[in-house]
């Protein structure tokens, strides 16, 4: 689960990372009232407004922006509530802003003693460790850090048994080209983001940039949290954190009905049970010519309710062309999907415009072949996975 950044700021700051402060706002006078208050608290007077979307690059999609006075934070607020803020990381149409976040200004203007680090933490799959990514280059596109620079990257892999060591954040600090205070508050920082890390059930933390102030502070401007969502169980105060207008409507929906389903671009929908014959399925469509619409695990049970369920959920998308079931009855019996997919069909009547294509295999797809054939339904029916494949681009040509 993905949230937004003045979210996720939150729940570093309840682990004793230091971040830029800030109050989130739904519209221009409350962001005044928010600006108002920071300048209360601390402030030098000056806040940046910035676009809460599950997106990055927001800088410069002109969804970050500094304003000197209240009246400038009035009209800046006033711009991005209800913009569609395109950046490098949205489609064309962009995204809806729904917030912003009235932060305070920590860039004290003018001031050449500023530094912006990257620093993410994350689990290195092909070691099964968590580690902390980091780069003296932050503020900027880490993949074109990646790509041109790639050794002022640095990578600190933490034994699961040890955790995090002082050596370790030291070293850091050290690569960072910190001294004095600021090694100091860096080491911290540190240590208090992995423990965040770890203690929040997180998969993914990335603070980009970590900004070292001119009074040698070391905050998290910017905050990309992904809590697991498989702990979200134990994690109550997390779950309600979800903004479901961040994500995909019909993956919501999907979702909710107990469906793996994943939002592609092709054209060609896909019911499957199992995630490995689903892929497969996919593999299938892209020799066939075609390009998948979804990845759509089925699981278990695929009676008439589910199937129809499930041919819903693919048809919500205007650019499925056709569909292709690919069903292994191992435990479920063919002939009992087969039956399930003629009665969803013609409960459905007309709700089904385009092409469908079956392949059902194991126990009793004989039986389940006779029954698609004789249905007198627009189903073609198919054995084979090549077989399946070619029906598949004949319904496309
Ligand atoms: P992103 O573009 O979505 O990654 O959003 P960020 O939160 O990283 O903000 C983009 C950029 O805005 C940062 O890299 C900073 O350079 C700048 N920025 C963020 N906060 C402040 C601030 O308080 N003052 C100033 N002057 N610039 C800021
Ligand atoms: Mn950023």
């Amino acid at each position: 689960m993905n949230l937004h950044e003045y979210q996720g700021k939150e729940i570093l700051n309840s682990f004793g990372v230091r971040i830029q402060r800030g109050i989130v706002a739904q519209t221009a006078d409350e962001a005044v009232a928010a600006a108002k208050k920071l300048t209360e608290d601390t402030g030098t007077g000056w806040h940046v407004i910035k676009a809460q979307v599950h997106a990055g690059g927001r800088g410069k999609g002109g969804g970050v922006k500094l304003a000197k006075n209240l009246d400038q934070v009035k009209e800046i607020a006033g711009q991005i509530i209800g913009m569609d803020l395109v950046t490098p990381q949205t489609s064309a149409e962009g995204k809806r802003v729904h917030q912003v976040l009235v932060a305070e200004d920590v860039y004290y203007p003018g001031d050449s003693e500023t530094s912006e680090f990257y620093m993410s933490v994350l689990l290195n799959r092909a070691t099964g460790k968590n580690m902390i990514m980091y780069s003296t280059e932050g503020g900027m596109d880490i993949e074109e850090v990646a790509e041109k620079t790639p050794h002022l990257i640095f990578t600190e892999e933490i034994d699961p048994a040890t955790g995090l060591l002082p050596f370790q954040t030291r070293k850091i600090a050290f690569n960072l080209g910190l001294s004095g205070k600021a090694f100091k508050e860096m080491t911290k920082f540190v240590a208090a983001l992995y423990t965040a890390y770890v203690e929040s059930d997180s998969s993914l933390f990335e603070i980009n940039p970590v900004l070292k102030t001119s009074d040698d502070l070391i905050m998290a401007v910017d905050a990309k949290v992904t809590i697991d969502d498989n702990a979200l169980y134990r994690r109550k105060d997390y779950a309600s954190m979800r903004d479901l207008r961040e994500e995909n409507e019909i993956e919501v929906e999907a979702n909710a009905l107990g469906l793996n389903y994943v939002d592609l671009d092709g054209n060609v929908g896909c019911m499957v049970n199992g995630a490995g014959l689903a892929m497969a399925t996919m593999d299938l469509i892209k020799m066939s010519g075609g390009e998948p619409a979804n990845f759509l695990d089925v699981g278990g049970t695929a009676d008439a309710k589910r199937v129809e369920e499930a041919f819903r959920i693919i048809l919500k998308d205007p650019n499925v062309k056709a569909i292709l079931i690919n069903i292994f009855g191992g435990i479920v019996r063919c002939d009992r999907v087969a039956q399930g997919v003629v009665d969803a069909y013609k409960n459905m009547g007309d709700a089904i415009n385009v092409p469908i294509i079956v392949r059902l295999q194991g126990t009793n797809a004989d039986i389940a072949k006779e029954l698609i054939d004789n249905s007198g339904l627009d189903v073609l029916s198919a054995t084979a996975f090549k077989e399946a494949a070619d029906k598949v681009k004949a319904v496309l040509a």
